[in-house]
């Protein structure tokens, strides 16, 4: 009987899965952990393949708006979509990490690597 060798990759939309919350979680972060699930993967399809520099500066652009703008996610305001999207860009863009990424109670990667939550 012949096994066929491990996948290089997780296809895609990437591997995105939930993780327990290490600490008391809010109904807010149960309710944004569902959207990043629901969301993240189709970003992960849907996201160019960037150059490093393009990659850094889309990277820059995301974190300024959540750092900017992330009590309007959490709390309400006219930036909580852009907000949002740039949440769930942001988790694709370090899905493309060694090791992907772990945040807010999802885990995003786009190739097998020690440690996955989602390693069966
Ligand atoms: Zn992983």
């Amino acid at each position: 009987m012949t096994t066929s060798p491990p996948p290089t990759d997780h296809g895609p939309f990437g591997l995105v899965v939930a993780v327990p919350a290490t600490t008391a979680e809010a109904p807010f972060n149960a309710n944004l952990r569902e959207i990043l699930l629901a969301t993240v993967p189709l970003a992960i399809r849907q996201q160019p393949d960037l150059g490093r520099a393009e990659m850094m500066r889309t990277a820059q652009k995301f974190a300024r708006q959540i750092g900017s703008h992330g009590d309007d996610l959490q709390f309400g305001g006219r930036h909580r979509g852009a907000t949002l999207s740039a949440l769930i860009s942001g988790f694709a863009l370090l899905s493309r990490a060694e090791g992907g990424v772990t945040a807010l109670g999802v885990h995003a990667c786009r190739a097998p690597h020690e440690g996955c939550p989602g390693a069966h």
